[in-house]
């Protein structure tokens, strides 16, 4: 009996940093006929483990990450990248233009105000911080690491920060406060955190998902008014909105790449 040619395996490449690449890792480190890679910034010292092989750190650019996905024989890149992470998934559209890869991206969607929300929405990390009023107030800043050296807009407010990683506070923000803590948060944690900083002013990107949307729902719970960043413009590209559906967009472009037996 004569058996089928096999296959060669569907090379990906997963651009990470969120809970949706964590999850997408996974299923694709268990999928059969398929060489994966996480691709992570190595912006954060202990970033969750993942059973699927991992490189760390930039490409170098359009040019870098384009010869990355030439070299590498890559037919899929899946940009699985935060939404503020709009540098990496331009370089992501260009170089896929260039090499001829399929790219698609998952984008959860942004949060959006309900009953009970006082939001002002900005288009930067700048606008936000500029916008808190004159006089010293005590601020939550759940803006990340990259966004504290904006904080020197609004001097005068005494900021607790959160980050993911402990790092050293420049010596001028010495009247703020660092916590150091990796999401998941809970709502009743977040709403005790800012009661008892006496918090009345919470500086949020509009990250969408579930993971870091405690402060949110603790800012409406006592009452406080959010400065919220809305999310950088990005390139046209295919998109969807979860880790689930992009499994199934995998699965269905795989399905069909073996149907026309490359
Ligand atoms: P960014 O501004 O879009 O990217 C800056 C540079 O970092 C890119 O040009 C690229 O360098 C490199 N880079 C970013 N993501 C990469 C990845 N997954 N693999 C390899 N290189 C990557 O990104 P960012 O805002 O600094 O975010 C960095 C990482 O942290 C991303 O993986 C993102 O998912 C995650 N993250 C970001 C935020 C946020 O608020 N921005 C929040 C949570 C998690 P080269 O040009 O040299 O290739």
């Amino acid at each position: 009996m004569k058996t089928a040619p096999k296959k060669s395996p569907l090379r990906i490449l997963l651009l990470g940093g969120t809970t949706e690449a964590s999850a997408l890792a996974e299923f694709l480190a268990g999928a059969p006929n398929v060489s994966a890679t996480l691709s992570l910034a190595g912006r954060t010292t202990n970033p969750p483990a993942s059973t699927l092989a991992t490189r760390i750190g930039g490409f170098g650019g359009i040019a870098g990450l384009s010869h990355y996905l030439r070299d590498q024989k890559i037919d899929l890149l899946i940009d699985a990248t935060h939404p503020f992470a709009a540098r990496i998934s331009a370089n992501a559209v260009d170089a896929c233009r260039a090499c001829g890869v399929p790219l698609l991206a998952v984008e959860r969607p942004p949060w959006t105000p309900v009953p009970g929300d006082d939001w002002i929405e900005h288009d930067t990390v700048e606008t936000a911080i500029a916008a808190l009023p004159a006089e010293a107030q005590s601020v939550f800043s759940g803006l990340g690491r990259q966004a504290i050296d904006a904080l020197r807009l609004a001097p005068q407010h005494r900021y607790l920060i959160r980050v993911v990683d402990p790092i050293e506070l420049p010596p001028d923000l010495w009247h703020c406060e660092l916590l150091t803590a990796r999401g998941p948060f809970r709502t009743g944690d977040d709403a005790r955190l800012f009661a008892d900083y006496d918090i009345r002013y919470v500086l949020s990107k509009n990250a969408g998902g579930s993971a870091a949307y405690a402060k949110i729902e603790a800012a409406r719970q006592l009452g406080l008014k959010v400065h919220i960043v809305r999310r950088p413009a990005l390139a046209a590209r295919t998109t969807v909105q979860s880790a689930d559906e992009a499994m199934a967009w995998i699965s269905q472009h795989h399905r069909s790449r073996s149907d026309l037996g490359v």
